[in-house]
């Protein structure tokens, strides 16, 4: 809604070696083509591993798929084994990267004040990133998920002005909805993504938070996308395991268009 271009974002999460990569996004790109990407945009996040095969394919072929990272370091370089900073993504072209999804803050410890760390080091090198927040369904059944959200992405944007957040993206994941099948209503969605937008007009103006893209995630397959689209504040979907499917993740794209 709002004029907001549409974003259908891809997360592999750890699914795909660099050469299955290239086999997924070639299908992927030949069957959305045309005037469906007039309207959607449309990214894949792949591992880091197949970052660079993604890039080098979709330059090289110049194909109409965008991608990003799904993570990346709060620093920008250092003695840091293991971790992948925002230059690094930023030198591979990457346009997006996720920061806080719900799994990294389970299964990494990630608090609110590590991710708005990692969106500002995202921001640094130019990569814009997709804040993720979401409540787990004890807050869903207490009836205090727009209450926590909202605080969730008030923390989870702390430093940051309100030019760089009129260019982020943001993904609204009840993690009850994630991995289990179970979508939320359109109506629940909208609940939220609209608080999130309202609370991003009280903080930052409503001309920046008109420009925000507010994403939907949680089980999304091309059945839910219509009526979870149809929320005024809802943008695109983040899609997870219906992603790693070249023809469902096509029919959520041309359904979003
Ligand atoms: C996700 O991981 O961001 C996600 C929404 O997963 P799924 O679509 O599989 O629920």
């Amino acid at each position: 809604g709002g004029g907001r271009r549409t974003l259908i974002a891809g997360n592999w999460k750890m699914h795909m070696t660099h050469l299955e990569a290239i086999g997924l996004v070639q299908k992927l790109a030949f069957t959305v083509r045309g005037p469906v990407l007039d309207t959607v945009e449309l990214v894949v996040l792949p591992p880091f591993t197949a970052l660079r095969s993604v890039q080098t394919l979709v330059t090289g072929d110049k194909l109409t798929v965008g991608f990003g990272a799904q993570d990346l370091s709060a620093h920008d370089s250092g003695a840091y084994t293991g971790e992948v900073s925002g230059g690094m993504l930023a030198a591979l072209a990457c346009q997006y990267v996720t920061v806080g999804h719900s799994e990294r803050r389970a299964l990494h410890a990630e608090d609110d004040a590590v991710v708005a760390s990692k969106a500002r080091a995202a921001l640094r090198h130019g990569v814009t990133p997709i804040v993720c927040v979401g409540e787990g369904l004890d807050t869903r059944k207490a009836g205090e998920h727009v209450a926590y959200c909202t605080t969730q992405l008030d923390a989870s944007l702390d430093g940051l002005s309100a030019e760089q957040v009129a260019g982020l993206v943001i993904a609204y994941e009840p993690v009850w909805a994630i991995g289990t099948g179970e979508v939320a209503t359109p109506e629940d969605a909208q609940e939220v993504c609209g608080a999130l937008r309202a609370r991003l007009a009280e903080r930052f103006g409503d001309e920046t938070a008109a420009s925000v893209r507010i994403l939907y995630g949680g089980s999304v397959k091309a059945a839910s996308t219509a009526g979870i689209l149809a929320g005024p504040d809802i943008d695109g979907a983040l899609v997870g395991g219906a992603s790693l499917d070249a023809d469902e993740f096509a029919q959520i794209c041309r359904i979003a268009a």
